[in-house]
C-alpha cells in the first residue's frame, strides 16, 4: 500500500486508460444535479461535485435486479458482476457502503450484493465541494473510514493517490504515477482536514445522546404527528439514503405459466403500503397505517435501532433526503433538534 503522486496533465490518460481496460463508474454533471454513470470519457469525470442524487450503492444493490430465472423446477441465479473501478465517492458514502456491507453480509449472505462488491475496485476522492445540507462532520465519520481500496485527492498542481488494497494498488500501473514526497502527502493531509467543520448543517449533540433520546421520545404521539404533518408519504427520503437498504421481490410469470423472472426493487418504509399485510383468512393489516409512524419509524432507525450492529448511526449526515423532500420535512439536523430541545 502506497502514496503516489500523478500531475493534473497526466491524470485524463491514467482515467481513460482505467476506461479502456474496465468498465469505469463516476460522478458526471446531470444539469445542476451530479449522478453516478459509466464514464465514456475522462472529460465526463466531474471530482467537483458535492453530491449525487443517488448515492453509489446502486452500483452493488441497483434499484431494480434480477435475482434468479426459473422454468418449472429448474432455477438458476442472474449473477453476472462486471469488473468495475467506482471512482470519485466522498467518504460519508465510503461509511455508507461499509454498512451496507455489513447488513448485507450479516445473517444471511446476500450473494448478489456481495459478487457486485467484490468485482469492484471503490476510489475515494476528497471533498472539493460541500452540499448545502450536508452535516457529515458531525456524525461522528472519519475522513478515512474503511471499504475503500484508494484515496484520491486533489493537490496543488496534480493528484495524491493512497493505496489502501492489493486492488487500488493494481491501478498504478495505468497510470504515470510516481512515489509521493512527504510533502505531497502532508498537503493531502491537511487538504483532508480542511473540509471538517464547514458543512452548513450541525448536529450539536453527541450520537449517543440523541440515540438515546430519540428512542425515549417514541410515545410522543403529538410530537411526531407535528413533525410528520405534511408528509405525502413518497418515499423519496429512503430512495436517495446511503444507507437504505429495504427491498421487495416479485415473480414476473411468462405466458406459459411455468417459467419466469424473480426481481428485487428498492422498497421505502415511508409508503403506505410498506407495512401492509395479509393475514390469515385474507385479512389485511397495516402495522404502520399513518404516515407520522412511518416518519418516526425512519428516524427510529436512523438514529437508534441499528446503532449497536453498526457501531453508530445508520446516518452518514450526507443531507439527500433534506434535498429531496419537497414538503422540506425529512432533514435529520432539524428533527433531531427538535426532539432534543422538546424532550429535555
Ligand atoms: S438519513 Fe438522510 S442524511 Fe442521513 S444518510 Fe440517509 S439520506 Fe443521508
Ligand atoms: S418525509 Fe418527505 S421525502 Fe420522506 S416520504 Fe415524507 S414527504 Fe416524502
Amino acid at each position: 500500500m502506497t502514496d503516489r503522486y500523478i500531475t493534473e496533465e497526466a491524470f485524463g490518460p491514467f482515467v481513460n486508460a482505467m476506461i479502456a481496460s474496465t468498465r469505469v463508474i463516476g460522478p458526471v454533471a446531470k444539469r445542476s444535479t451530479f449522478a453516478y454513470e459509466q464514464l465514456e470519457s475522462e472529460s465526463d469525470l466531474r471530482l467537483d461535485f458535492d453530491v449525487t442524487v443517488l448515492p453509489p450503492k446502486k452500483v452493488f444493490f441497483p434499484p431494480a435486479q434480477q435475482l434468479v430465472r426459473f422454468d418449472g423446477d429448474t432455477v438458476e441465479g442472474c449473477i453476472e458482476p462486471v469488473d468495475t473501478v467506482l471512482l470519485g465517492v466522498h467518504f460519508y458514502d465510503v461509511k455508507g457502503i461499509d454498512m451496507t456491507d455489513f447488513l448485507f453480509r450479516a445473517n444471511y449472505a446476500d450473494y448478489n450484493y456481495l459478487a457486485q462488491r467484490e468485482a469492484t475496485t471503490i476510489v475515494a476522492s476528497n471533498i472539493q465541494a460541500i452540499s448545502p445540507r450536508a452535516f457529515w462532520d458531525s456524525v461522528g465519520i472519519e475522513v478515512q473510514p474503511k471499504g475503500h481500496d484508494a484515496f484520491l485527492t486533489k493537490i496543488d498542481g496534480g493528484y495524491l493517490l493512497e493505496t489502501k488494497t492489493a486492488k487500488g494498488d493494481a491501478l498504478i500501473t495505468l497510470g504515470d504515477f510516481r512515489e509521493a514526497t512527504a510533502g505531497e502527502v502532508q498537503a493531502a493531509r491537511e487538504v483532508n482536514a480542511a473540509v471538517m467543520g464547514r458543512c452548513p448543517e450541525r448536529l450539536a449533540y453527541s450520537t449517543d445522546a440523541v440515540a438515546t433520546r430519540v428512542r425515549e421520545s417514541f410515545g410522543e404521539e403529538e410530537m411526531w404527528d407535528e413533525l410528520a404533518e405534511r408528509c405525502f408519504s413518497c418515499g423519496s427520503c429512503n430512495t436517495v439514503c446511503p444507507t437504505c437498504y429495504c427491498f421487495d421481490v416479485s415473480d414476473s410469470w411468462n405466458l406459459d405459466q411455468k417459467s419466469g423472472v424473480r426481481t428485487r426493487y428498492w422498497d421505502a418504509c415511508l409508503t403506505r403500503e410498506f407495512a401492509a399485510v395479509t393475514g390469515a383468512g385474507g385479512s389485511k393489516e397495516n402495522f404502520r397505517e399513518h404516515h407520522s409512524s412511518r416518519f418516526r419509524h425512519r428516524f427510529m432507525r436512523k438514529t437508534t435501532y441499528l446503532n449497536e450492529k453498526l457501531g453508530g448511526p445508520a446516518c452518514v449526515g450526507c443531507g439527500r433526503c433534506s434535498r429531496a423532500c419537497t414538503a422540506d420535512i425529512a432533514d435529520p439536523v432539524r428533527v433531531i433538534t427538535t426532539i432534543m430541545e422538546r424532550t429535555s
